[in-house]
């Protein structure tokens, strides 16, 4: 089966993935851990769709865990959000945090 890629991937940079929290991956199904489900909500993915969100080193191996864009958006957002609180550049000036334009950035993308 060949699909026509509509839309564009959306590559997380290298410097945001570890921002990115996942669920430990002791807990995950089989298929979670594998990359072929969200990693999040567990909903089928292609190649078309899935975002990639790197290669992360755990106690038992590498791993490469996947997810569908409204999940990974909403983790983003959380991010975000997070983010701002903690970071004393954005308390004290926002619009010039590159971290925070980043998170953003992705966050719009996302939406796509
Ligand atoms: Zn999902
Ligand atoms: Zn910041």
């Amino acid at each position: 089966m060949t699909t026509v890629e509509t839309r564009a991937l959306v590559d997380i940079p290298d410097d945001l993935l570890p921002r990115i929290l996942l669920p430990p991956l002791e807990v995950l199904p089989d298929a979670r851990a594998r990359g072929a489900e969200c990693v999040w909500g567990g909903e089928p993915l292609s190649t078309a769709t899935a975002v990639d969100l790197g290669e992360r080193e755990t106690d038992s191996g590498h791993w490469f865990p996947r997810a569908c864009r409204p999940c990974t958006r909403r983790v983003v957002l959380a991010a975000r959000n997070d983010h701002s609180g903690r970071c004393e550049q954005c308390t004290d000036d926002a619009t010039i945090c590159e971290t925070r334009r980043a998170l953003h950035v992705l966050v719009l993308e996302l939406r796509r």
